[in-house]
């Protein structure tokens, strides 16, 4: 285990290192806080990490490009990768700790086990990402086996992935509390992601549309998902520049879309192609 520059966290690339060091704290009554990342942290990371420094007395990040949760074809091997500079940001938070694995030894070629969640790994993300989500839900778990965290916290902003690691944390007995935080968005309104980094200064524009979209459905609401899903599929299809994947009005707990009207509250949720990137976007309805 390598102290990053003397004075900033400390940074793990194995399991039995965080356990030494976590050890420790546990045994001395500190609860722990984990906030699981894929890197090039950006605010939306930050807020995550601001969150479990407010709750918890220790708060550790994970730092891993998961290959589990990438398709054929999808950008694994572009995904940025920016330790370093990470680790610069976190530092000023409080982190004690950041966990690096290697990818060859987490999550090895002759691996045999896969953690899945039924039902809510259907539709939306998994209608065009049919394998993420048993990656996500299998690193998590691997993540959250190492750290044993008190509470670990997720964003709001992919609003199908929380909501099926709050369902395996429950139906596995999971001794952690799922901890889901709003949207970090860009002043004029661009949900903050890592993919953002990808996009020219006309995508940047265009993608402008996604975040738009749901404040016009969200300002518009009046119950009726059938009119919001519309709403929603009409401005994403005309928007410039955009290609739509999918918009839809689900249930918040069931991500179930919703029909008819006389809904009192509703998730929004779309997925558009702009350029070659695939960006995603969630805003409560009412
Ligand atoms: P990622 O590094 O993309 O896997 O994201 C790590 C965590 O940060 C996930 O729980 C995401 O939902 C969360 N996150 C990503 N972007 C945002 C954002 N704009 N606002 C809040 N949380 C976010």
């Amino acid at each position: 285990m390598t102290d990053v520059d003397g004075s900033g966290p400390l940074l793990a690339r194995t399991p039995e290192e965080v356990r030494e060091r976590l050890g420790r704290e546990r045994a001395a009554g500190r609860s722990i806080g984990f906030v699981p990342t894929m890197g090039a942290l950006h605010e939306g990371h930050l807020s995550l990490v601001r969150a479990a420094a407010a709750d918890t007395d220790v708060v550790v990040v994970s730092i891993f490009v998961n290959p589990l949760q990438f398709g054929e074809g999808e950008d694994l091997d572009a995904y940025p990768r920016t330790l370093a500079a990470d680790v610069d940001l976190i530092a000023p938070l409080g982190v004690a700790l950041v966990f690096h694995p290697d990818p060859a030894t987490f999550t090895p070629v002759d691996r045999m086990t896969t953690v899945h969640v039924d039902g809510l790994t259907t539709g939306l993300e998994a209608a065009t990402r049919p394998t993420h989500f048993d990656g996500v839900t299998t690193i998590v778990t691997k993540l959250l086996n190492v750290v044993q965290p008190d509470r670990a916290y997720f964003g709001e902003k992919d609003f199908q992935q929380q909501a099926i690691l709050r369902r395996m944390a429950a139906d596995l007995d999971l001794p952690v509390e799922v901890v889901t935080c709003p949207v970090v968005r860009e002043d004029d309104g661009l949900a903050l992601s890592s993919r953002n980094v990808y996009l020219s200064a006309d995508e940047r524009r265009d993608a402008l549309a996604l975040s738009q979209a749901l404040r016009a459905a969200a300002g518009e609401w009046d119950g009726d998902a059938e009119a919001a899903r519309t709403g929603l599929i009409d401005a994403l299809t005309e928007a410039e520049g955009v290609r739509l994947d999918y918009a839809e009005v689900i249930d918040p707990d069931t991500l179930v879309p919703l029909t008819g009207a006389g809904h009192a509250a509703a998730q929004g949720v779309v997925a558009a192609y702009v350029g070659s990137t695939r960006l995603i976007d969630t805003m409560r309805l009412g």
